[in-house]
């Protein structure tokens, strides 16, 4: 099958004869996905390594059940379905509270510990997959994903609709937040972005410029929801928020950032970390997309097929003047 195989940090390849998944394991079903987008953290994979190499990159995508293992119950072949791609144990503390994404025993991760969908083929246990309802479109259902990522992130935050926030980073996550952000009734978004491509999506989706928020408010924004995930952004956070606001971290960096913990206690901040999303969130992203209160369209700037997506896909996201945010892969 044709996959999309990370060797070494660096060293990814396009290749046709890549070995598909046979003998399905209980309760597993073979999907052939058609389309895959690239996120953050396999742009991260392809830089860095950080994963279980080799392995087929890609976690967020949607496709068609081809095969059903031994024990499926409740699904056919031929139905269209998208996964939740974190492989949690369902059974800890946290998964018993419906915090799937602080399971304390991960079992996996698709496109980190086992083959990942930027491939024809991947084989998922059929508990984590959902059903993808026939109005949605594949590309949609590949976008789930990291729209579930930022509403995450707005649902931990406690924000409320007269409150102020500043979304720092306007990449695939920065946008998810700020739909999620509209969605739950905040009028007064405003955006930081350095990149004019993404900045202007922010401003069609309905965020405002800051220098706006600089005159409507000398105080400071209630919220800030960190995107981007630099050390230099995160100490932004702290100096922009106001004394008392909130700054939640929905963007990852590896490297330990100092910060100033005497400003945190003078400003008496309230710092929240996001992970991931639970598998509610996600499930709920599916009806909120079939209600058409999400609009992923903006988000997804360009369709490219498998066997172009180093160059036009990860090589286009990393360069500086990227004109792109999501990009999805064509199976
Ligand atoms: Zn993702
Ligand atoms: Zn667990």
């Amino acid at each position: 099958m044709k996959a999309l195989v990370l060797k070494a940090k660096e060293q990814l390849t396009y290749i046709t004869d890549y070995p598909e998944p046979t003998s399905l394991k209980d309760r597993e079903v073979l999907i052939r996905v058609k389309y895959c987008g690239i996120c953050g953290s396999d742009l991260e994979a392809y830089q860095y390594g950080k994963v279980l190499m080799p392995i087929i990159l890609g976690h967020e995508f949607a496709g068609d059940i081809v095969e059903l293992g031994p024990g499926v119950e409740g699904w056919a072949i031929g139905d269209r379905v998208t996964a939740y791609p974190g492989q949690f144990c369902g059974k800890c503390f946290y998964c018993q509270q419906g915090q799937e994404n602080l399971c304390k025993n991960i079992i996996n991760g698709l496109g980190i510990t086992i083959n990942g969908a930027l491939a024809e083929y991947v084989k998922i246990p059929a508990n984590y997959i959902c059903k993808l309802p026939k109005e949605l479109s594949y590309q949609e259902g590949a976008i789930v994903e990291p729209l579930s990522v930022g509403y995450h992130g707005v649902n931990l935050s406690g924000i409320q609709p007269a409150d102020t926030a500043v979304v720092l980073g306007a990449g695939t996550i920065g946008l998810s937040t700020i739909q999620a952000l509209k969605l739950r009734g905040i009028k007064e978004i405003y955006v930081i972005e350095p990149n004019a491509f993404n900045r202007n999506i922010a401003l069609q989706l309905g965020a405002k410029e800051t220098i706006r928020l600089n005159r409507l408010n000398k105080i400071g924004p209630d919220f800030v929801f960190d995107c981007a995930g630099f050390p230099t952004t995160y100490k932004k956070d702290i100096n922009i928020v106001r004394n008392g606001g909130t700054v939640v971290l929905l963007g990852i960096h590896f490297e330990l950032t100092p910060i100033s913990f005497l400003q945190l206690i003078t400003k008496e901040v309230n710092l929240k970390g996001s992970f991931g999303y639970t598998f509610q969130e996600f499930k709920t992203i599916i009806r909120l997309l079939l209600q058409g209160k999400i609009h992923p369209k903006s988000m997804i700037t360009k369709i490219v097929p498998l066997s172009n997506i180093i160059k036009e896909g990860f090589q286009a996201l990393l360069h500086p003047d990227r004109q792109a945010v999501k990009i999805l892969a064509k199976i």
